[in-house]
């Protein structure tokens, strides 16, 4: 799944990276490719393009043409965007808070909802909860004996019998009482087509037993219809969740990108494969970068979050290099200090600044006096510090609800770091052996 489409946005990812650089019009390019990749990957048209609106105006926002890695910055925006569609975060099953716990399985005949029953049984035995599986499809005579066969293979209890679901229900319902099952499996009744009978019952099953999920097994192969099929099922039934079958095959993946966005009900499993355990949890973010081609995407975009701190930083040593560091500047930096933690762990990131030089510690308190002082002072004091006598002090001290001493401190630490930046400057080559 996703191969073809991870292997395109690879190209594309490799051709953006290639121009240093980028133009709108290279942005606009790359996103016109990344496009047709995902509708060649059969999502839906309007997610798609609902997604490059968003991943367009975020990179034009964010700057992406001035940052130094403007391809990073394209990644991470499509990456998170694509996380938005996707549904976020892992949503997880719930259980109910009354036992049995009741989970409807519905969907369409051959869509693999009888195995899918089972394969959640299993998941669930697994992580030590008692299960029950119910057979209430009496549509597919088979169904029954199925599902029977199944459990016996994973060492779960069936229960099948009644002639009609409610029959079939109540009676498991006793049965799951007496063996303090915590959650009943239910495999519904499977139609090759939605029609109203089969939705009348669904409604009538949601009514009376008021499952705590109800989850549509739909064929991930068959990507826009499965989209259709679940758009149509959550109109008539407050569907909790879907599952996504068959996403081994050469299931284009289309599907799993649009559910979520044209339904709005998340996609909780995937089926990958026959086999009883071939059920894994739906995680997003494991997605989306799988399918963008990354392995370890997390720690990426981490480091590239890192990055766009380092190019704010780079702007910061123009500055001193130039000795041009006013009130301005060091308000910023205390504003930094905040998110950062210690004045030294923002000069450390700094190759420039001798480390042994620094000796800086302030406590959150004094930074928000600090910061109080600097929003009282008029713009020309904060450009030009020097002008700051005797009555501004008093001034600025009224203004920010601070004392004379609290600003003589301020501008003795601005001052003080202005002293250091200079003599770094002045000294540059002889210190050498102090920068890294
Ligand atoms: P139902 O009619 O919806 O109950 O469908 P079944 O459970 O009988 O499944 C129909 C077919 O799909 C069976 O051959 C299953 O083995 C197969 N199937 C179900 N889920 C998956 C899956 O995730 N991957 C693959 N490759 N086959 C699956």
């Amino acid at each position: 799944m996703f191969e073809n489409l991870t292997s395109r946005l690879q190209e594309i990812f490799r051709k953006l990276r290639g121009k240093g650089k980028l133009t709108e019009k290279d942005i606009e390019e790359a996103l016109r490719e990344v496009r047709q990749a995902l509708l060649e990957a059969d999502a839906h048209y309007k997610v798609v393009k609902e997604l490059l609106n968003n991943v367009k105006t975020k990179a034009l926002q964010e700057d992406v043409l001035k940052s130094v890695t403007p391809a990073e910055q394209i990644i991470r925006i499509l990456y998170y965007e694509l996380l938005n569609i996707l549904g976020g975060e892992k949503v997880d099953l719930n259980l109910g808070d009354k036992k049995p716990g009741i989970i409807l399985v519905v969907g369409l005949q051959g869509s693999g909802k009888t195995t899918t029953c089972a394969k959640l049984a299993y998941r669930l035995s697994q992580e030590q909860r008692r299960v029950l599986l119910v057979g209430a499809d009496t549509f597919r005579p088979a169904a029954g004996k199925q599902l029977q066969i199944l459990g016996e293979k994973i060492k779960v209890p069936v229960y099948i019998d009644g002639s009609n679901p409610f029959e079939i229900i109540d009676g498991a319902l006793k049965v799951a009482r007496e063996k303090f099952s915590d959650v009943m499996i239910v495999d519904t009744t499977g139609r090759l087509h939605i029609d109203e009978e089969m939705m009348n019952e669904l409604s009538e099953l949601n009514k009376r037993y008021h499952p705590s999920e109800i989850l549509l097994v739909v064929d991930g192969m068959t990507g826009q219809d499965a989209v259709n099929i679940a758009e149509k099922f959550n109109e008539k039934l407050p569907l909790t969740g879907v599952i996504l079958t068959k996403m081994d095959g050469d299931a284009r993946g289309g599907a799993a990108l649009s559910v979520k966005a044209i339904t709005g009900k998340p996609i909780k499993f995937i089926g990958v494969g026959e086999k009883i355990e071939d059920l894994e949890y739906f995680y997003p973010d494991r997605l989306a970068s799988r399918i963008l081609g990354m392995g370890d995407l997390a720690s990426l975009v981490e480091k590239i979050e890192k990055n766009i701190e380092l190019e704010k930083m780079a702007k910061l040593e123009e500055k001193l290099k130039k000795s041009k560091f006013d009130l301005e500047d060091f308000y910023i930096q205390l504003k930094e200090l905040k998110k950062v933690g210690t004045f030294e762990q923002i000069l450390d990131m700094l190759p420039y600044v001798p480390k042994n030089k620094i000796n800086v510690e302030l406590s959150e308190k004094e930074i928000k006096k600090f910061l109080a002082i600097i929003e009282s002072m008029t713009p020309e004091e904060r450009r030009n510090p020097s002008i700051i006598n005797g009555s501004r002090r008093q001034r600025i001290a009224r203004g920010s609800g601070t004392s004379v001493q609290d600003v003589n401190r301020l501008l003795k630490q601005y001052f003080q770091t202005l002293e250091l930046i200079k003599q770094i400057n002045k000294g540059k080559k002889s210190m050498f052996p102090f920068f890294r």
